[in-house]
């Protein structure tokens, strides 16, 4: 390939405006500091939508608009948890969304980090009690066992109730959903490290150690919002790029790393893209926040479901939730080879930290697209290992944790990936057929979670 960067002098304009300009950071404050959480079904998460559309209106966006879908909402009530024997012992304790309100007296069990392995030595004396399990993975198996797949894995064995310990000290207890737009079949609550850690000496003391869990939450059916806007090409206005990340946070902090930092990087990358290429693109670069992300990928879905006359249209998508962070802005791309070079191309030109890597999860709004065979991607560290969230779903996800820096090279890595992917004259990928994708579905070790899933609805 010839080694020449052909966007240098917009990659300059761009790459000078966001270093010069405070707006991601501006941007952020208002999310996280006038919206709060943004978590489905709050007035605030409106006014994030709003606040996001107007902000792309006013960048010079075209087609854009607030797309309305009703999904399942959950509101949270206050829980309760107490050792009733041998001693007596309340635990502050967190519902997770979708959790449905019960009173349950059972014995509680630990399922250790709640792997594939742990559940099934526990086997059957998992059935009718309050099921344990730490947030962390074993090492061993290198993969993550997300908290979905391990609540799944408790519901599959006939426990009571769930029981998610956070890994990480001094952050509390981390929250997240328990299942995809619908509400759960048992409860499941959330504790600090230091109460689990408690609670796992209770049993290795007492052996035979009772609890009551009481839940209060409501579900019931609610709206939300994506959010659209164009950037239009010329030449094959009907051919997509997507550039998206969800705007919801969970309703505990101001989810100002997950996702927010990500949300202001596509709208940055909005910005600058608009300032320096508008009527000179090849492709249309579409702009998505996603509503609803965090209780379900709902958002993502209802998008592939409302637009599925478009999808063949979708030449790639990068989703860049949390993107702002501390992780490195590498390119995951979802089992994509023929964009491999393609994209090591890209990151020459950019001259930056950019690992192009190959591997896929089901936990973020990639996922419906992907599900649907569009080339998909998302920014992240394509060579770490599995490891916890920090204090990311927990109360301290918090504005003041997010460095500008990031939200630079974030916005500033999209945008000339999407420039480039907007403007390559073949893009060497083309939509799979669902048989392609239920091949990986069926075998890829990073959708493990996944597949649980499906057992369970079954
Ligand atoms: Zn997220």
């Amino acid at each position: 390939m010839n080694k020449k960067n052909p966007y240098l002098q917009i990659d300059r304009q761009m790459v000078g405006d966001i270093y010069t300009s405070h707006e991601s950071m501006e941007n952020l404050t208002v999310l996280c500091d006038d919206f709060g959480s943004r978590f489905a079904g709050t007035p605030e998460e409106y006014k994030a939508a709003t606040f996001i559309s107007e902000t792309f209106t006013r960048y010079g966006l075209k087609n854009v608009k607030l797309e309305e879908y009703p999904y399942a909402g959950w509101t949270r009530g206050p829980a309760t948890l107490t050792i009733t024997e041998p001693i007596e012992r309340t635990l502050h304790c967190i519902s997770l969304p979708y959790c449905p309100a019960n009173d349950i007296n059972a014995e509680l069990v630990s399922v250790g980090h709640g792997s594939p392995n742990n559940y099934s030595n526990l086997g059957e004396s998992a059935k009718g009690k309050l099921v344990m399990a730490k947030s962390s993975s074993p090492r061993n198996l290198g993969r993550w066992v997300h908290r979905k797949e391990k609540y799944d894995r408790a519901v599959l064995s006939g426990a009571a109730a769930f029981i998610f310990v956070s890994e990480h000290p001094g952050v509390g207890p981390e929250t997240g959903s328990l299942q995809n737009d619908s509400p759960a079949p048992i409860p499941g609550i959330s504790v600090c490290k230091e109460d689990g850690d408690f609670l796992t000496r209770c049993i290795d003391r007492y052996k035979e150690v009772k609890m009551r869990l009481q839940t209060t939450d409501i579900n019931e059916p609610r709206t939300s919002w994506n959010v659209v806007a164009d950037l239009p090409g010329v030449e094959l206005p009907e051919e997509m790029i997507i550039l998206g990340c969800h705007y919801d946070g969970h309703d505990i902090a101001q989810g100002a790393h997950d996702p927010a930092s990500g949300m202001v990087s596509v709208i940055e990358a909005a910005r600058v893209l608009t300032n320096y290429t508008a009527d000179s693109l090849k492709r249309t670069i579409r702009f998505i926040a996603f509503g609803t992300e965090e209780i379900g990928l709902t958002g993502a879905y209802r998008y592939t479901d409302a637009h599925d006359d478009e999808l063949d249209n979708i030449k790639f998508l990068l989703n860049m939730d949390a993107a702002g962070g501390t992780s490195r802005k590498g390119i995951v791309l979802h089992h994509w080879d023929s964009l491999q070079q393609l994209f090591e191309l890209f990151q020459w030109q950019i001259q930056d930290d950019i690992p192009i890597g190959q591997k896929v999860h089901s936990y973020s709004d990639h996922f419906p697209f992907f599900l649907k065979g569009v080339p998909t991607s998302h920014m992240g560290d394509p060579t770490s290992a599995p490891s916890g969230r920090g204090f990311g779903h927990t109360a301290y996800d918090t504005l003041e944790k997010v460095e500008l820096d990031n939200l630079r090279r974030a916005s500033s890595i999209g945008a000339r990936i999407a420039l480039r992917c907007a403007n390559h004259k073949r893009f060497p990928a083309e939509r799979r057929s669902l048989e392609e994708v239920q091949k990986i579905v069926d075998t890829d070790p990073g959708l493990e979670g996944y597949r649980i899933s499906l057992k369970l609805k079954e």
